[in-house]
């Protein structure tokens, strides 16, 4: 039977609360109390649980690095969210972070020792420098996201990550549908063709304000086809093809599992100013919920990824003329690298 266009309307918002951690009855959100979770002894045929870890403290004196929140979420945009729904590891000494689990992967062949955090510190830091990736590998994060569908395409190109979405082909799919404000309505980039930077002088009511106020109409006019596809399926047309009319500002949603060599990868790209703005939002909601979790490979991943600059051959050459009294310019007619090179001389204040 296929439910109504009211009985998905709320879609959204009643999926997200009904996912929890199944490991854990704690409130969604607030400072964790000491529940117990519980693990079945390792070769158990029974399955009753041996072992009580507190969330807090611990047995073993560990803690939950989500401090037992079942999920964490950062709203985005204006139906959107992201959620940090389970972390590895999950559990971790007191006193530590999930940084330990990249450290002990680094420590394999020599033993983990009694090494402080400082040296780990150290140690991390050299290995992201160094691009040591694998022990990165070691920490694992899943969340669930909802996005708009042009967003979602630009997302899925990463992948390194384990994805399950919302199935139009199974459920009707929501009626949530992005819509930027009037002031948000960004203009095409004249410099980066995939751009659009400027946004619409919307306060004066001139023609940029009457091309804002249009846009909006259009993506309004577009969420009106919700009506007729609820029809068509509600006449027999197979959710599977009734969607394909339905525009791409549409929310989906989907669990992203990754780990966080390739998150790091990703959140480069992502939160990089080349990049969409609605995708740049999502990614620094990643980012926030990841960095307390993982503070130390995240200072570490700023200073040598995400701050820093990357110089070709050419470039380095600039550099050393202009060290030598010269004009610090590029012997290259490519405008865009001529671009590119004033961008980077910019920021290292030459
Ligand atoms: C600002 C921006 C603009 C973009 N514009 C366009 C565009 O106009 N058109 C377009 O089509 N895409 C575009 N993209 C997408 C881009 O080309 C990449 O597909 C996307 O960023 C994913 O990058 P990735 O392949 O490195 O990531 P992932 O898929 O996460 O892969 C991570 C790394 O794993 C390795 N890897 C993964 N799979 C393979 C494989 N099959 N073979 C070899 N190595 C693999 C690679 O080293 C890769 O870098 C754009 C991306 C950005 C950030």
């Amino acid at each position: 039977m296929i439910p109504t266009a009211s009985a998905y309307s709320a879609a959204m918002s009643e999926i997200a609360p009904s996912i929890s951690n199944p490991s854990t009855e704690q409130p969604l959100t607030g400072p964790a109390k000491p529940v117990a979770v519980e693990a079945a002894q390792p070769g158990s045929r029974s399955g009753k649980p041996v072992h009580r870890y507190s969330v807090e403290g611990g047995k073993e004196g560990q803690v939950d690095v989500m401090h037992g929140d079942a999920r964490r979420e950062i709203k985005v945009l204006d139906h959107g969210f992201v959620a940090l729904v389970d972390a590895m590891p999950r559990l971790v000494p007191t006193g530590q972070t999930a940084d330990q689990a990249i450290v002990q992967a680094a420590r394999v062949s020599y033993g983990h020792g009694t090494k402080q955090v400082s040296e780990d510190r150290g140690l991390i830091r050299y290995l992201l420098r160094h691009r040591h990736t694998t022990p990165f590998e070691m920490v694992e994060f899943k969340f669930h996201i909802a996005m708009p569908i042009f967003i979602a395409r630009q997302w899925i190109r990463h992948r390194t990550a384990n994805v399950n979405e919302y199935s139009g082909r199974y459920s009707v799919m929501p009626d949530k549908f992005y819509r930027p404000t009037m002031e948000q309505v960004r203009k095409q980039s004249s410099a980066n063709r995939q751009g659009g930077e400027q946004t619409f002088d919307t306060g004066g009511g001139g023609d940029e304000a009457a091309t804002a106020e249009a846009f909006i109409q259009f993506l309004a006019d577009s969420e009106k086809l919700y009506e007729r596809y609820i029809g068509l399926t509600e006449k027999g047309v197979s959710r599977e093809l009734a969607r394909i009319g339905l525009p791409v500002s549409l929310y989906t949603q989907w669990y992203w599992k990754i780990d966080l060599h390739n998150l790091l990868h990703f959140l480069s790209l992502r939160m990089d100013a080349h990049a969409q703005e609605e995708i740049q939002l999502y990614s620094r909601a990643m980012y926030d919920l990841i960095q307390p979790i993982v503070p130390v490979t995240m200072e570490a991943w700023h200073d040598y990824a995400l701050e820093s600059l990357r110089l070709t051959r050419l470039e380095i050459e600039a550099v050393k003329d202009a060290a030598a009294g010269g004009s610090g310019n590029l012997k290259c007619d490519n405008k865009r690298e001529q671009a590119e090179w004033a961008a980077k001389r910019a920021k290292l204040g030459l």
